[in-house]
């Protein structure tokens, strides 16, 4: 008896036209992934087999693809009755299960039994071995038997995976990353539609640690668990920070300090060929993130930006932090640019007239540009994930 891996595509089997694209991409993604363990992939239109010798991490790592729906795991026999059953009873030892059914499909219309009566006969053979009852509506288990001429597959046991599109279907874009709660999972939610990434730090020494550079790098490597190929870029934020501070209002600083972070993010992605900016700004969670400020910021860009947490609570974007492994991290006691010096009336509702006004009151395009040019550019592929940690 063999053991293989059956991935199941999921949501790209729906995307008709452009399937072989998407499961190309897929196949490349597990192959990163699957760097360094012993196993071969065999796969066509509708489904892929992996077989290797540490099926049990093999299936771990899995379980971080996106793009796959399901893995089952599937026991390859040879085809006889006999062999069947007692593969199946072997089988069923460690699988918990009070009611269940058997369906059979035959491929190979050699084999002389009906896929009714396989199915019949195999199911007298559990109930004799175990205790439980047959349910053809809604069993616990459902065994799946596929009657092929290389073989008959037995699938017993269906993990699932985390869905989404393969990470890179849609090309990348740049994530503002700051080492809070609601961007690593920003973050996380774009590389489930596909989209890689590339994370822009802004960082503001020596008002801004070196520490709270270091979490929103481990954060950034966290969340490569479902990339491989992040990139945390770390703009100098200092001296174009401290302009906003001389030259505006205290009330404003926020509202101008985020016209510029977008203003940066807007020159990178055109640098580094990304296609948009996105971000962990949720509606109204703070004064620059009502429907007013969002819209004089974004006004800067025309660069379209996604704010996949936007219309999520703060609760659920913890709950979410939490599965993947981000909170422990974001909750360190670290200061943002944002964080320093915080106004205690931020505008909520600031005027588009006066911001213009503010920053006519220093060359701002030069920093702008400056901060551009001495991005420090930290590379967390796979293999230098470790001693990143
Ligand atoms: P988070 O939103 O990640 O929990 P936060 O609440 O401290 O962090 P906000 O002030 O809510 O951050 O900022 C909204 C968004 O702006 C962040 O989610 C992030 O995308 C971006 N941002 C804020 N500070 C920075 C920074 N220093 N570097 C990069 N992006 C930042
Ligand atoms: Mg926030």
């Amino acid at each position: 008896m063999k053991k293989l891996l059956l991935i199941k595509y999921g949501e790209l089997t729906t995307k008709k036209g452009n399937r072989k694209t998407f499961i190309k991409l897929l196949v490349k993604n597990i192959q990163a992934i699957l760097a360094g363990e012993n196993y071969q992939i065999r796969y066509d239109r509708v489904r892929m087999y992996i077989e290797g010798e540490s099926l049990s991490t093999i299936t771990e790592k899995l379980t971080k693809v996106f793009g796959i729906h399901s893995i089952v795991e599937c026991y390859q026999v040879n085809t006889n009755m006999e062999e069947i059953s007692s593969s199946l009873v072997t089988l069923l030892q460690d699988v918990p299960f009070q009611t269940f059914k058997v369906e059979t499909k035959r491929a190979d219309k050699d084999f002389p039994i009906e896929s009714m009566e396989v199915s019949r006969r195999l199911g007298g053979v559990i109930l004799k071995n175990f205790s439980c009852k047959v349910d053809v509506h809604q069993p616990e288990l459902t065994i799946k038997v596929e009657i092929r001429k290389e073989g008959t597959f037995l699938y017993v046991r269906e993990i699932k995976g985390i869905g989404g599109y393969p990470v890179g279907i849609q090309g990348r874009g740049l994530l503002m990353l700051s080492g809070g709660i609601d961007s690593p999972v920003a973050g996380y939610l774009s590389l489930k539609r596909g989209v890689d990434l590339e994370c822009l730090y802004f960082e503001s020494p020596p008002h801004t640690s070196l520490e709270a550079k270091n979490k929103v790098v481990k954060l950034a490597s966290i969340i490569n668990a479902y990339s491989g190929n992040l990139k945390v870029l770390v703009v100098p934020f200092t001296k174009l920070q401290e302009e906003i501070y001389k030259n505006v209002p205290e009330s404003y600083v926020i509202t101008i300090m985020r016209r510029m972070m977008y203003r940066i993010a807007e020159k990178v992605v055109q640098k580094r060929r990304l296609k948009i900016i996105l971000n962990g700004e949720s509606i109204g969670q703070v004064a620059s993130q009502t429907l007013d400020s969002m819209r004089v910021i974004n006004s800067v860009t025309n660069i379209p930006v996604i704010r996949p947490v936007a219309c999520m609570d703060k609760l659920e974007i913890i709950e979410l932090s939490k599965q993947i492994g981000t909170y422990e991290t974001s909750i360190l006691p670290y200061e943002d640019c944002c964080t320093i010096f915080l106004p205690k009336h931020p505008v909520i509702n600031p005027d588009m007239e006066k911001c213009i006004e503010y920053e006519s009151r220093w060359n701002y395009e030069e920093l702008v540009s400056e901060c551009v040019e001495n991005i420090e550019v930290i590379s967390l592929r796979q293999e230098e994930k470790d001693e990143l940690l």
